[in-house]
């Protein structure tokens, strides 16, 4: 399978736009170079590549290619025949375009601007399968400057309606004999380039879901898509007693049972020897709803925001030998996937993670500390980002952050739902549970777990060359997690670099032999067999010293994270004495 995208002269930027989509996608993209020719439709068949099964027609390229005159009918269709798909996009109200529409469309059509810019977006329960969680979903506003809407006339051939703005068509699917034709109604394509931070779904949505929809659907198996959809509430701070704060976990482990969640304690590795038994003994009993993953090591004011690779390594030693000893004391594992404190890190914190052999990073910042800009909107489209020391950040948001078309786009790109609060969150568990019933609604299938197991299976698959690939963001996958198989998969890591610190590559605990892959990113790769568990990287620890953490540290930020602990139990619960609390301190820090 491969997308034909016609040039006629420079390749026009919204076409290359839509190839840099395709190619995130995992689907083949090929220019095909146009020149002027007596009999277009005739010509354009013979100039695509044999195996182009899918079109991609934008208007505008067309307009000056054929000199502004539109094709009949009966050229269109001779045009398109034998294409199994062809996208229609950057459509304009103009007359080229409606032509266009209307030869497509068996009828009449015309391309209208958007009247009403707080009009919203109502995808329809026909694009089911193709707009997954957002099939149903309105929200908004448009994008007045992007969107257009399509008047089809009434004796147009069956037009699906799939993407409505005040119930005309912004998108829409016709046949055409054997050929299935789209239409979006936007005038530009996302640049899966640009540096945005944040995803505003609504702002994107028109120039980014639309075209991704269609390209995943041609493409069928052959793209890039995620296999299993996974979220967890992660609250951030709490010793591991019955009761902290508003968190108490016996009520909250039978909210999590009555409405199917999870709830992962970010601990801190400080407090390893302050556990109660009963806290503990509930923990080991419900590993299905409650775990625990590392937060910070002293919970010390942004500690991985060090950019000292000799004080980080030594963080995360004490981290992790901190949360063994945790182990050992209560029988609690402990995840190896970090949650940063205060969410700060430098770019050295993560690649220090990596080489002390940790999982993943779970944030809500998007870059470094000491870093000016952050990440692309391409970045955000899949479930990590791997840019900070090839390691993967798995990105969190709060309850309020978290609304129904951030909850689709997640699912549709393969991004964890992953929610970060405090203990605080439980005063009032309202919003949590109707975020928890809405992510369940729309997502009926997903699997609520601890972050090994949603970090590890957070995998992309698609089929190439007869085989399965798989790609995976954690340095452990967990193939398991996949559909069986009855063949060997190829498993890749993207965007992972310091191959050279790579001790092994390990199936099942045995090392294997992995391969690189070419490509714009460095991407490790390695053939697993039917019925293998777990695929990991394995790291060389890091060579630098570890400096000592004397006495008087340790006692300095034991004393903090008392204060800390005082406020969440006491202070929170008391607005007025919190107040003044909070007053003096701001006294004290700008006087
Ligand atoms: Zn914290």
């Amino acid at each position: 399978m491969l997308v034909g995208v016609p040039q006629f002269g420079e390749l026009d930027e919204r076409d290359r736009r839509l190839m840099r989509l395709a190619e995130a996608l995992g689907v083949v993209c090929q220019a095909v170079p146009l020149e002027a020719a007596a009999d277009p439709a005739s010509y354009l068949k013979q100039r695509v590549p044999e195996d182009c099964t899918c079109l991609v027609i934008h208007p505008r390229v067309f307009a000056r290619w054929l000199k502004g005159r539109p094709l009949d009918r009966g050229a269109t269709r001779k045009m398109v025949s034998g294409f199994t798909h062809v996208l229609v996009h950057g459509l304009r109200a103009d007359d080229f375009d409606n032509a266009l529409v209307g030869a497509l469309s068996g009828g009449s059509a015309k391309i209208e601007p958007m009247g009403n810019p707080l009009s919203q977006y109502a995808v329809s329960l026909h694009a089911g399968p193709m707009a997954e969680a957002f099939a149903g979903e309105t929200f908004g506003p448009v994008n007045s400057q992007n969107d257009r809407v399509i008047r089809f006339a009434p004796l147009a051939l069956t037009v699906e309606e799939l993407i409505l703005i005040d119930d005309r068509p912004f998108m829409a699917r016709t046949r055409m004999g054997d050929t299935e034709v789209f239409f979006i109604a936007g005038d530009d394509v996302a640049d899966l380039d640009r540096v945005i931070d944040v995803v505003e779904v609504e702002a994107h949505f028109s120039r980014l879901l639309p075209h991704a929809m269609v390209l995943r659907h041609a493409a069928g198996a052959e793209c890039w898509r995620p296999v299993n959809q996974y979220a967890s509430l992660v609250i951030d701070d709490p010793l591991l007693r019955m009761k902290y704060g508003y968190l108490n976990y016996e009520h909250a482990l039978a909210q999590a049972k009555q409405w199917n969640f999870h709830i992962v304690t970010a601990f801190i590795p400080l407090n390893y020897r302050r556990s109660s038994a009963d806290a503990a003994r509930i923990f080991r009993e419900n590993a299905d709803r409650l775990s625990i993953c590392v937060h910070g090591n002293d919970h010390a004011h942004y500690e991985f925001a060090s950019t000292d690779t000799g004080f980080l390594n030594a963080s995360y030693r004490s981290a992790i030998w901190r949360t063994q000893q945790h182990f050992k004391l209560t029988g609690v594992r402990c995840d190896p996937v970090m949650v940063f404190p205060l969410e700060g890190y430098s770019e050295a914190a993560m690649r220090t993670a990596k080489l002390n052999n940790l999982e993943a990073v779970v944030c809500s910042t998007t870059r470094p500390m000491e870093l000016k800009t952050g990440v692309t909107l391409g970045e955000l489209c899949r479930p990590a980002v791997v840019r900070y020391g090839g390691f993967p950040l798995f990105l969190r948001n709060s309850v309020a952050q978290m609304r129904r078309f951030d909850v689709a786009f997640r699912l549709f790109f393969g991004r964890p739902i992953l929610i970060g609060e405090h203990h605080d969150i439980f005063k009032q568990t309202d919003r949590l549970l109707e975020l928890v019933r809405t992510i369940n609604s729309m997502a009926p299938k997903i699997h609520w777990a601890n972050l090994a197991t949603v970090t590890a299976g957070s995998m992309l698959v698609r089929k190439a060359n007869g085989k399965e690939h798989v790609r995976g963001h954690a340095r452990t996958l967990n193939p398991a997690a996949l559909e069986e198989s009855e063949n060997p998969r190829v498993v890749e890591w993207a965007g992972f670099g310091d191959a050279d610190l790579l001790k092994a590559v390990e199936i099942d605990g045995k090392p294997a032999s992995a391969f690189t892959v070419p490509g714009p990113e460095d991407r490790i790769a390695v053939e697993v067999p039917a019925g293998a568990r777990q695929a990991a990287l394995v790291y060389r620890s890091s060579p630098e010293a570890v400096p000592a953490t004397g006495l008087r540290w340790r006692a300095t930020m034991m004393a903090k994270r008392r204060l800390s602990e005082f406020r969440d139990n006491y202070l929170s619960k008391n607005e007025r004495i919190l107040a003044s609390a909070k007053a003096i301190q701001r006294r004290i820090l700008n006087p």
